[in-house]
Formats: structure tokens, C-alpha cells, sequence
């Protein structure tokens, strides 16, 4: 028996990954409360005899029998996880505790879905896991940095407390089709403003860094995390092609033939000045590496946008 639980599973990573278990044959159980996610990004695996869907919001205890449980729930751009900062902590204490509930009850196993904002504004550089992070716990993105904090201490008390089988996987930025249109991340706005011709939206000088994932290579790693024996983490995984956003800007102006100009707004508050994922524990652990190189996955992700934008 392989059943499946992936909470968050109509967003963004969660419906690629609802794919990919699918495939291998698992039986899936999909739960969301559509906050930001959405019936479209699931709705080819709809008929599918294994797959099952359920509207539920992880704040509130459910009772499941699964094997395996991804949590993904949360949303993951700024503009959605501080629509609601209070909600966003929520999710990622009661929601983290329903779900490690859930784990503890059951036995199952159980992966979180960190982020690289546990770095906060980074002062080592590139990040690698045993850097403790430097978080503002009181400005306006501390409700998501600081929340996915306190999840990855519950995951550790319930692990050590209560011998549950939890894995850390810590999520740098990752782009690709079905990302929401809104949410005002860097590479969906730049495409969509771009296939526009719209002024492409340079926050501060551009000089940040960041380092961008493709969802499949993202998917690849979480699956290969979970099926690790005995390593519980926290492992990064991301790509670590660092390029500064101005560079991002002119690469999607290139790929997309867009007559867009480069305007500059003011700088965002507590945006991390550089960030870039050390991946030498995941290479070691977890024999994984990013393959799609970021030109191939931006194309896949401008095609995906040409046609929603149709
Ligand atoms: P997303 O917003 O597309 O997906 C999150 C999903 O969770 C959505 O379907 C949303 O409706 C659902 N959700 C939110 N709160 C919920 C709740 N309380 N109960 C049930 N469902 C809820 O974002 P994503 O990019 O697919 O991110 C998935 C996970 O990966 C998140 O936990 C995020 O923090 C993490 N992550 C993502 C990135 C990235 O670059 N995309 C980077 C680091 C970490
Ligand atoms: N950014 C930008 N213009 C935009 C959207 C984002 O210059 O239209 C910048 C943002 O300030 C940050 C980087 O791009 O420095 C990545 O932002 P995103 O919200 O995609 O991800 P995160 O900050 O969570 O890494």
C-alpha cells in the first residue's frame, strides 16, 4: 500500500508533484482549501482512478490513514503569505501540528516543505544547512519566515520526542507553468510583462540574487527525499545558477523578443540582498542535481503563460 497525502496539492509544486506520485503508481490524496491554488492546475488528474480530492484547511484537525504525507500547504509568494500574516502563522503551527498529528497516529511519514526564507537575509553565503539564518522576527515577511521556523521545530520535537519519520526539504525559489498569474513573483510578473510589452518591474537596483529551480528538477528532489532512508535533514534544494535580477530581466526580455523597458521601483523591506543554495548535501544524500538549465525552463514557462494570456 502507497497512499498519499499532499497537502497544498492543487498549487503550484503540489499539482506537479500529485502528477509525478500518480505515475509511480501511488494512490493520492490531494487536500487544499483553494486559497491559492486552484481546480485548473488538477484538473487532468480529476478522472484519474487513484487520485482523490479533498477542500479541507490544514488549521483544522482532519483524520486520514495514509502512509506518506508531503505538506505543502501555504502560500509561498509575499504578496499571498502576507495577506493574511496571521493566517500564515496559523498554517504553519496549527496546520504543521494537524499534520504531524496525523503522522504520529498513524505512522506515516512525513516531509515539510521548507524554504530558504528560514536564511532569512543571509550573512553566509552561498547558504548552506548548518547556517543558523539571519530573520527579522517582527517585519512584514517574519509571518512566513518565522512560521516555516517553528514548523521545522515541530517537525524536530515530534521526531525526537515522539520518534515520528520526518524529512526537512528546504525549498529555494522555484519557477515554471502553473504559477499563479498574481502573486507577484519575480519570474511570473517578468514573463507576463514582458509578453505585454509592459515596463518589466525592477524592485530597488536589481542587484539581488536569486537562484531559480524548475519545477520538475524541484519534484525530482522532494520524491527522492522522502524515499531517503534514515536521513531526515534539513537538505537544500534549488538551483545554484545565481544571477542578479536585472540579468533575470534582460534573459526573459531576450527569450520572450519583448520591446519591454526595465523600470525601477523602490526596494522591497527585508528583501534578501543574495541568495544561492549550497546543494552538497543533497548531491551526497540524495544523488540529486537540478537539470534543466534556466533558458529551457523559462521557454516552458513562457509557452505556458503565451496560452493563459491567449
Ligand atoms: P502555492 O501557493 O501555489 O501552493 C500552496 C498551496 O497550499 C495552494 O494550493 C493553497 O491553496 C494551499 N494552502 C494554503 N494554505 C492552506 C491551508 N491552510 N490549508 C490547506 N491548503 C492551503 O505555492 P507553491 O509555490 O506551490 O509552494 C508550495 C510549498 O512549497 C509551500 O509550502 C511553500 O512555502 C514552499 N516553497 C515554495 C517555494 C517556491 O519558490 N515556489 C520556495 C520555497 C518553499
Ligand atoms: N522582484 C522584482 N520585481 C518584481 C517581483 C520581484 O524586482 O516584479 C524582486 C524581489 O524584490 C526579489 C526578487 O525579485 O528581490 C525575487 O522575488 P520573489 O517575490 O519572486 O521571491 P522571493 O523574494 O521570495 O525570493
Amino acid at each position: 500500500m502507497d497512499r498519499v497525502l499532499v497537502t497544498g496539492g492543487a498549487g503550484f509544486i503540489g499539482s506537479f508533484l500529485c502528477e509525478r506520485l500518480l505515475d509511480s503508481g501511488s494512490d493520492v490524496i490531494c487536500l487544499d482549501n483553494f486559497f491559492t491554488g486552484s481546480r485548473e492546475n488538477i484538473r487532468h488528474l480529476m478522472d484519474h482512478p487513484k487520485f482523490e480530492l479533498i477542500r479541507h484547511d490544514i488549521t483544522n484537525p482532519i483524520y486520514l490513514e495514509v502512509d506518506r504525507i508531503y505538506n505543502l500547504a501555504c502560500p509561498a509568494s509575499p504578496i499571498h503569505y502576507q495577506y493574511n500574516p496571521i493566517k500564515t502563522v496559523k498554517t504553519n503551527v496549527l496546520g504543521v501540528v494537524n499534520m504531524l498529528g496525523i503522522a504520529k497516529r498513524v505512522n506515516a511519514r512525513i516531509l515539510q516543505a521548507s524554504t530558504s526564507e528560514v536564511y532569512g537575509d543571509p550573512q553566509v553565503h552561498p547558504q548552506v544547512e548548518s547556517y543558523w539564518g539571519h530573520v527579522n522576527p517582527i517585519g512584514p515577511r517574519s509571518c512566513y519566515d518565522e512560521g516555516k521556523r517553528v514548523a521545522e521545530t515541530l517537525m524536530m520535537d515530534y521526531h525526537r520526542k515522539n520518534g515520528v519519520d520526518i524529512k526537512i526539504a528546504r525549498i529555494f525559489n522555484t519557477y515554471g507553468p502553473r504559477m499563479h498569474a498574481e502573486d507577484g513573483r519575480v519570474v511570473s510578473n517578468f514573463v507576463i510583462q514582458a509578453l505585454r510589452n509592459e515596463p518589466l518591474t525592477i524592485y530597488g537596483d536589481g542587484s539581488q540574487t536569486r537562484a531559480f529551480c524548475y519545477v520538475s528538477d524541484l519534484v525530482d528532489g522532494i520524491i527522492r527525499m522522502m524515499d531517503c532512508p534514515k536521513f531526515i535533514g534539513p537538505v537544500n534544494l534549488g538551483n545554484p545558477g545565481e544571477i542578479t535580477v536585472l540579468e533575470l530581466a534582460e534573459l526573459i526580455k531576450s527569450l520572450t523578443g519583448s520591446k519591454s523597458i526595465l523600470e525601477h521601483h523602490p526596494a522591497v523591506q527585508d528583501d534578501p540582498v543574495q541568495r544561492n543554495p549550497d546543494i552538497t548535501l543533497a548531491r551526497k544524500k540524495l544523488d540529486w542535481a537540478p537539470s534543466v538549465p534556466v533558458e529551457e525552463g523559462l521557454r516552458k514557462t513562457i509557452e505556458y503563460f503565451e496560452r493563459q494570456l491567449a
